[in-house]
């Protein structure tokens, strides 16, 4: 199937993962199925060590399944060797974490101009289009300022601009605004909302906070390793 022809940007079906502790299999995940949409906003809420950031990983082609299946548009990620795997991800996929992950010696523009280069975009045109995503993200006139310089709500909107300056299908946030005060969250995620709304984005965020769920189109709940749709 082309792509254009797939409305689901992200599926997966019957995913497991156990891990490893001495001789014992501790389950975390036990046949999670979902199916995301193009342009859909979820929510994955659950409590501490539920298996969320797990999820998470394993949807983003980061971690490796026990059992099951993970397609992005349309392609089983785990059938593909290492190098078209880390393409199709670094094509389709932009990634937000709880703690930024910006590089420290580097400026905010350097920054976001990073997965760009990744992807052979000419110096100049990256530079260019990270300056451009900075200014969406309000960042404008913080272009050569390096992540010790900025706020914490700064650095969490440069991230943002970082997962997408390279227009990806789906956006994987895992806690992105766990680490800010009440206002800032709300402004990061407002802003997240917003991005996923103008260019179509679909965005699956992790989160412990119910106020910031419910703003999304649906919540899927964690519990004893198993998915759930819950009503929003
Ligand atoms: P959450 O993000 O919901 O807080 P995690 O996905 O980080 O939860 O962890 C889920 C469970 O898996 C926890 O019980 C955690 O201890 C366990 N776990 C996570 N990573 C590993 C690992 N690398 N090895 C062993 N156990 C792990
Ligand atoms: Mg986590």
């Amino acid at each position: 199937m082309s792509e254009a022809m797939n409305a689901l940007v992200l599926e997966c079906k019957a995913l497991a993962r156990a891990y490893q502790l001495g001789p014992q299999q501790v389950p975390v995940l036990s046949d999670v199925n979902l199916q995301v949409a193009r342009g859909e906003s979820l929510a994955i809420v659950g409590a501490s060590g539920s298996g969320k950031s797990t999820l998470l990983h394993l949807l983003g082609g980061l971690d490796q399944p026990t059992a099951g299946q993970i397609f992005i548009q349309g392609q089983e990620l785990n059938a593909l060797g290492e190098r078209k795997r880390g393409f199709l991800r670094n094509r389709t996929l932009g990634f937000v974490y709880q703690f930024h992950h910006l590089l420290p010696e580097f400026t905010a523009q350097e920054n976001v101009a990073m997965p760009l280069l990744l992807r052979r975009e000419k110096p100049e045109k990256a530079q260019a289009l990270a300056a451009d995503m900075l200014d969406k993200v309000g960042l404008g006139q913080r272009l050569k300022h390096k992540p010790a310089e900025l706020s914490g709500g700064e650095r969490q909107r440069a991230a943002i601009a970082r997962a997408l300056v390279t227009h990806p299908a789906c956006v994987l946030a895992d806690e992105p605004t766990g680490n800010l005060d009440r206002q800032t969250a709300d402004r990061v995620f407002d802003l997240l909302l917003e991005l996923n709304r103008q260019s179509g984005t679909s965005l699956i965020v992790v989160t412990h906070d119910p106020n910031l769920a419910t703003r999304m189109d649906n919540i899927w709940q964690l519990e004893d390793g198993v998915l759930r749709a819950a009503s929003n």
